[in-house]
């Protein structure tokens, strides 16, 4: 856990980064954190409004100028992620970090009561959808010289909790994936995958979760940000194939 680390101004200057659902919640405040600390953003989510809205937030501060790429994850097929890497293969000819963060809840209910259609929806976005998209871009990680690769977890995808459903074995499936994909790429040197989990945070995600909690007791997307930043940036060169915590447990 890096909560209290201070990222230096051009921590990511001249890097070209990839945040899924960079809309809204933890995905908004990454992609706004990285601009601010010199990246080019790639902002990729379903709701193209919400991301002309980051984009604006980005240019008015005057950061580098960043990218919208409107992606679905329920309904994205491997052509669109080939699509993906052949648009940003042109535009920028390599990925220095790519934020897994779109997710779906899904809902809370016994398995016996769980919606198969629901359970495959779940998987697709938080898993399936994310690891061919990885695999479509992997030329391109491998073309940057330092690229960091983060996939989301929660604590659910450590430790399984009744109710939490396609939610926690999608986050189970990814925390995997990060160990197989790590090992694989070790010997390049400039490639590291790591899974992190943001702990309890303010957003609507969290909110659907626990709806008679008090959000004020919780922290906000900006506030666990440092680890985002520390785990994209060259700080983190070495780590590969662990697993961070962006806020220590709470008590
Ligand atoms: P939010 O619901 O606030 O944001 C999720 C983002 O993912 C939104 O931008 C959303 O887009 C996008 N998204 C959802 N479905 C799709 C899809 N089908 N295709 C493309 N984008 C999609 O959630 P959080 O910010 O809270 O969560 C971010 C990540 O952190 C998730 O992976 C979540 O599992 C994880 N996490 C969050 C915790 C918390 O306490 N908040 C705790 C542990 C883990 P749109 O805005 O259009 O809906």
């Amino acid at each position: 856990c890096q909560i209290d680390y201070q990222a230096p101004a051009d921590l990511l200057a001249g890097r070209v980064i990839l945040v899924t659902g960079a809309g809204d919640g933890i995905g908004r405040a990454a992609a706004l954190a990285y601009a601010r600390h010199g990246a080019t953003v790639i902002l990729l989510g379903r709701t193209i409004a919400k991301l002309e809205k980051v984009y604006d937030e980005i240019e008015a501060a005057g950061g580098p100028q960043p990218a919208i790429f409107p992606l679905n994850f329920e309904g994205a097929t491997l052509k669109d992620y080939q699509d993906m890497a052949e648009t940003l293969d042109k535009e920028f000819g390599r990925l220095d970090g790519l934020l897994h963060n779109a997710g779906l809840l899904g809902r809370l209910t016994p398995f016996e009561q769980y919606n198969p259609e629901l359970w495959e929806q779940v998987m697709q976005v938080n898993f399936n959808g994310p690891i061919w998209m990885t695999q479509a871009l992997l030329p391109l990680l491998k073309a940057s010289q330092d690229a960091s690769v983060i996939f989301t977890s929660s604590s659910v995808g450590r430790k399984g909790r009744a109710y939490w459903g396609a939610y926690a074995v999608s986050k189970f499936a990814t925390e995997g994936f990060v160990e197989v994909l790590a090992e694989e790429v070790e010997h390049l040197g400039s490639l590291r995958v790591n899974s992190l989990n943001p702990g309890a945070t303010r957003t609507q995600m969290r909110k659907t979760a626990y709806p008679a909690e008090n959000p004020d007791t919780l922290r906000t997307p900006n506030e666990i940000i440092p680890t985002y930043l520390w785990l994209m940036g060259p700080e983190s060169r070495g780590h590969n194939g662990e697993r961070f915590d962006a806020q220590p447990p709470r008590t």
